[in-house]
């Protein structure tokens, strides 16, 4: 099983890697650029170097990168959205001298202008940006906040259908939970697979839910102290088809028997 953080990539960002193995981490998350910033800054090309030879190890691996808060692919307002493509295009090809093979993306808010404006403007997004080979796009799922954009499968799939490029989905357990989807069920599972297909999940961010289902509250707990709990996530687990994927767990306090609790939940099918 591919299990995982997000850790930090404080000071040098080939710490990560360190910090990830530290846990008993086989794949990892990270911020490749301060996450309330726009700024990009230039890795000097010692970290660069030993961020790569450690990548090499395949020890941890895939490494995913997490694109900043600030850049809005929904958004409205001419000048955000033309930063956020700017943006995007600076992760993309960091990522790609970084060799690090997924970019996960939130999908913006479009500010009450409504959800096809928002649909329409990510997929515009998507087609603008400099997209190659070495890096694949993921677009995350929402908990469907106000004005959230891809809380929905059915917003996904549009989104998916309307780029030309080939894209991917990490799909959030928490924001499943929270987006209305009782993923603890076999039939909301092939709901998600027969609307989006499992075979462009990449990456499923695991995290417990702080609030019930369907509150579109993104609050996320630790694995089996929230709404989904330790049963509902053995269930999940119980739909093979979802084991072959990367897990990367974003939840309040890491700990290597968080890491020990998901393997045993996932194992006792
Ligand atoms: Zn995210
Ligand atoms: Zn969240």
């Amino acid at each position: 099983m591919r299990l995982g953080y997000h850790v930090s990539a404080a000071q040098s960002i080939d710490l990560a890697f360190d910090r990830a193995l530290a846990l008993g981490c086989n794949t990892m998350q990270i911020f490749i650029s301060n996450p309330r910033g726009w700024e990009i800054k230039e890795i000097p090309k010692e970290a660069k170097e030993a961020f790569i030879a450690k990548s090499k190890t395949g020890e941890v691996s895939p490494v995913v990168a997490h694109m900043p808060y600030l850049p809005n692919l929904s958004s409205t307002n001419e000048s955000t959205y033309s930063k956020s493509i700017e943006n995007l295009n600076k992760t993309l090809s960091l990522c790609s001298e970084l060799s690090i093979k997924y970019l996960v993306t939130h999908l913006g808010s479009h500010l009450g202008k409504g959800t096809e404006i928002g649909i329409r403007n990510v997929v515009n997004a998507i087609n603008k940006a400099k997209i190659g080979d070495e890096v694949t796009l993921l677009l995350e799922n929402t908990s469907g906040s106000k004005n959230s954009v891809g809380s929905t499968l059915e917003e996904l799939a549009a989104i998916r259908e309307g780029s030309d490029k080939k894209i991917g989905f990490c799909l959030d357990t928490c924001h499943l939970y929270a987006a209305g989807y009782d993923i603890t069920k076999k039939e909301v599972l092939e709901e998600i697979d027969r609307k989006l297909g499992f075979k462009d999940v990449y990456l499923f961010h695991l995290n417990d839910s702080k609030f019930q289902l369907g509150s579109h509250l993104d609050r996320h707990e630790n694995i089996g102290r929230g709404y989904i709990g330790k049963e509902g996530f053995s269930r999940f687990f119980s739909y093979r088809k979802i084991l072959a994927k990367p897990f990367i767990m974003e939840t309040p306090q890491e700990s290597s028997e968080e890491l020990l609790l998901v393997k045993q939940l996932s194992g006792n099918h």
